[in-house]
C-alpha cells in the first residue's frame, strides 16, 4: 500500500453501477431495465453488426495501429482533415491520453460541478490540481464568468461537457463566444460532446472548423451513446494535428481493436439508424414530463438522459432497483437521480414506478 504513488489514494474508482455478475446474482433470470448508463436501447446499427461479422475472420491479425480507415470516415463525416482525428479505446482513453499529453505536477485543470468524473481522475493521476467551478444552482446552467475567474497562469486545461453529464444542460452560443474571446492562450479547452447529437436547443454552442483552427480547442465524441457501441470501446477527438503528433508518441500502439474500427466506421454511415435512435430519445423524453405533476423536478435535458430531483436520491434509486429498474445516483448530488431514456415501454415502467413512490410519499 505504501509503495503505490501517494496520489492514487485520492482517486476514487469509477462507479459504474452493478456489474453484469451482480445483476445476475441480484435479479436471477428476471429482466432488468438498464436505464443507468446512457446507452442506446436500440442497440448498434445493423450495418455495424454486419461489419463485425465480416471482420471476424481477421482476428488473428493486429488491427491497423493508425486506425486509418476509421479516421477517414470520421474526417469525412465532420468535414475536417484526417490528421485532425485521434481515435481511442473509448473517449475514456482519450481523456487519460490528454492528461498525459498536457499535464505536469502543479498545473491546474478546471472542471465544472457536477460533471463526468474522469476529467478529475485523469488530472489527479498526473499530479495536477483540480479546480472545480459549480454550474448555476438548480438550473445547472454554465457560468462563463465563474469559469474565467478560475483561470490563472497555471491553468492548462478547461473541460466543458456539453450537453453536460449528468445535468443534460448545454453551453450556449454566446457563452462559447465569451470563452473563445477571453480565455488566455495557454488554456486548452476540451469540449466533451459525448451527447452532442441529441441536442436540439437553438441556443446551443456548435463546434466549428474555426475552433479547430485555434489549435487550442479539442472536441471529444464517442460511439458508446448514439451509436450503441459502448461494448466495443471506441471514441474520438478532433484537434490540432500539432497536438496529436505528441499524443501518438504515448498512446498504446494498437489502441482500437479491429472490430471497433470497422463497426464504428459502418455506424457512422448509417444515417437511418442514427435518425431512428434520435427520434426514440426525443419521444421518450416526453414520457417523463408526467413526473413534473407528481412533485418531481426535471432538469431540462439536451441529452439522452434526464436528471430528476426526487428528494433522497439513494433511497429512490434503491427502491427503483428493487423493482428491477436501474438508474444512477451520486455525482455529489444527493437529491437527484439520473435516468437514461429507454424504449417506450421501459420509460413507461420507470415513470409508473416513480409515480407510485410519489404516492407513497417518498
Ligand atoms: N464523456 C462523457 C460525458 C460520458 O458520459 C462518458 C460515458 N459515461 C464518456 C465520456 C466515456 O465514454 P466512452 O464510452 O467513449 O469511454
Amino acid at each position: 500500500k505504501q509503495r503505490v504513488r501517494p496520489v492514487l489514494h485520492s482517486i476514487d474508482p469509477y462507479q459504474a453501477g452493478l456489474t453484469d455478475d451482480e445483476i445476475v446474482q441480484r435479479f436471477g433470470g428476471k429482466a432488468v431495465l438498464k436505464l443507468n448508463a446512457n446507452e442506446n436501447p436500440l442497440g448498434p446499427s445493423p450495418k455495424a453488426l454486419q461489419a463485425i461479422a465480416d471482420e471476424l475472420g481477421q482476428l488473428h491479425h493486429y488491427p491497423d495501429g493508425s486506425s486509418s480507415y476509421l479516421r477517414d470516415a470520421i474526417a469525412q463525416y465532420h468535414g475536417c482533415e484526417k490528421d485532425a482525428v485521434l481515435v481511442g479505446n473509448g473517449s475514456d482513453e482519450i481523456i487519460r491520453l490528454l492528461s498525459e499529453t498536457f499535464l505536469s505536477p502543479d498545473d491546474e485543470v478546471i472542471v465544472t460541478f457536477p460533471s463526468f468524473s474522469q476529467y478529475r481522475a485523469g488530472a489527479l493521476l498526473m499530479g495536477a490540481k483540480v479546480v472545480t467551478v459549480p454550474l448555476e444552482a438548480e438550473s445547472f446552467r454554465f457560468d462563463p464568468e465563474r469559469l474565467l475567474e478560475a483561470v490563472n497562469p497555471r491553468t492548462k486545461l478547461l473541460y466543458v461537457c456539453s450537453p453536460n453529464n449528468p445535468s443534460g444542460t448545454v453551453l450556449e452560443k454566446n457563452q462559447l463566444e465569451e470563452l473563445v474571446k477571453r480565455l488566455p492562450p495557454q488554456v486548452i479547452v476540451i469540449w466533451d460532446a459525448a451527447y452532442d447529437e441529441y441536442s436540439m436547443s437553438p441556443h446551443r454552442a456548435v463546434w466549428s472548423q474555426d475552433l479547430l483552427e485555434t489549435g487550442r480547442w479539442i472536441v471529444l465524441h464517442t460511439f458508446s451513446k448514439l451509436y450503441g457501441l459502448a461494448g466495443l470501446r471506441v471514441g474520438y477527438a478532433l484537434g490540432s494535428p500539432d497536438i496529436w503528433q505528441y499524443a501518438h508518441r504515448i498512446r498504446e500502439p494498437f489502441n482500437v481493436n479491429r472490430l471497433a474500427q470497422r463497426a464504428a466506421a459502418a455506424a457512422l454511415y448509417d444515417e437511418e439508424h442514427r435518425q431512428k435512435s434520435l427520434q426514440l430519445v426525443r419521444k421518450g423524453k416526453q414520457q417523463y414530463e408526467r413526473l413534473g405533476q407528481a412533485g418531481y423536478t426535471l432538469v431540462p435535458s439536451d441529452a439522452n438522459f434526464i436528471l430528476v430531483r426526487v428528494g433522497n436520491g439513494r433511497q429512490v434509486a434503491e427502491k427503483l432497483m428493487s423493482e428491477g429498474v436501474l438508474v444512477r445516483f451520486g455525482f455529489g448530488l444527493s437529491e437527484y437521480i439520473r435516468i437514461s431514456i429507454g424504449l417506450a415501454n421501459e420509460n413507461e415502467q420507470c415513470v409508473e414506478a416513480l409515480l407510485r413512490l410519489a404516492l407513497q410519499g417518498e
